[in-house]
C-alpha cells in the first residue's frame, strides 16, 4: 500500500496541465484540464510526484502521508 498521496486544491488549480506531464504514473486529465489524482503513489514514483508538487505554479497540490494520523 502507498505511503503517500496527492491532495488537490481545486480552488487553486488553474488547470495548466504541468502536474499530468511530471507524473502520467498518477495524474490524468480531464476534458479541460484539470487533474484526475490517482488514490496512491506507488514508491517508484515518489521523485516525480515531488517534482510535480514543486513544479505546480498555483501550488495547488500537496503530497501527504497516509500512514500517519493526526495532524497534517
Ligand atoms: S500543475 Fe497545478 S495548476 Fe496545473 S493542473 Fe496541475 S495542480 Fe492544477
Amino acid at each position: 500500500m502507498s505511503r503517500f498521496r496527492l491532495v488537490l486544491d481545486p480552488t487553486a488549480c488553474d488547470g495548466h496541465g504541468v502536474c499530468a506531464e511530471l507524473l502520467p504514473e498518477g495524474i490524468a486529465l480531464d476534458d479541460w484540464g484539470f487533474p484526475i489524482i490517482a488514490a496512491g503513489i506507488a514508491d517508484d514514483h515518489l521523485p516525480h510526484a515531488r517534482r510535480a508538487v514543486s513544479a505546480c505554479p498555483a501550488l495547488a497540490l500537496r503530497m501527504v502521508r497516509t500512514d500517519r494520523h493526526g495532524g497534517p
